[in-house]
């Protein structure tokens, strides 16, 4: 099973989401990629057997997450996989030490994570290669999140689906 954890935008930030991608596509073409699969990626465990997704299940099941919220007033790309995402102009601590929490949770289970170093984005345009840095004229969003979510990847004829396989304890937003 193809495997990731990430966190899941609740509908108005996929919403935003979705318009920011409606303006890059009609500004630099190439593949915009489907609401239904904006995410943050925060691990990718790539391919793992099925006791692994449903021992990740039982100990996500015990974890709380502490409602937060990022920041996203970036524009960035990836000129290697010519990908186009929303992003921060600086680095979200909160974000950060808890994407760091996780990857040494992950590690003492025995799940290394590839690469090692995470810059916080959301892909939001495939097959196309600005060759200028990408002004946010949008107004800047908070995508606050109270839960990660384990989300296998299933390749389709359409590009990949996600499925949610289950999460963190449901928390209330303070
Ligand atoms: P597709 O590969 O079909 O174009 P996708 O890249 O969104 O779509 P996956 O390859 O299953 O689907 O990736 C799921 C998530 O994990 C995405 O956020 C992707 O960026 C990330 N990811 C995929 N491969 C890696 C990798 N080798 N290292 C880090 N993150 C990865
Ligand atoms: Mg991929």
């Amino acid at each position: 099973m193809r495997l990731f954890l990430a966190l899941v935008p609740p509908t108005e930030v996929r919403c935003r989401l979705g318009g920011l991608a409606d303006r890059l596509h009609r500004e630099l073409g190439g593949r915009r990629i489907p609401d239904a699969n904006f995410h943050l990626t925060l691990a990718f465990l790539g391919e793992q057997p099925p006791e692994t997704a449903s021992h990740l299940l039982t100990w996500l099941g015990t974890k709380r997450l502490s409602p937060d919220a990022w920041s996203l007033d970036r524009v960035g790309h990836f000129s290697g996989p010519r990908i186009v995402w929303a992003g921060s102009r600086r680095p979200p601590d909160t974000l950060m030490s808890m994407q760091a929490r996780l990857s040494e949770e992950l590690r003492a289970q025995g799940i290394e994570l590839r690469p090692r170093h995470f810059l916080p984005h959301v892909s939001l345009l495939r097959n196309t290669m600005p060759n200028a840095a990408q002004p946010f004229t949008e107004q800047a969003f908070r995508w606050p999140y109270t839960q990660i979510h384990l989300i296998q990847s299933v390749a389709s004829s359409q590009g990949s689906r996600y499925h949610s396989l289950g999460s963190t304890q449901d928390v209330a937003l303070p």
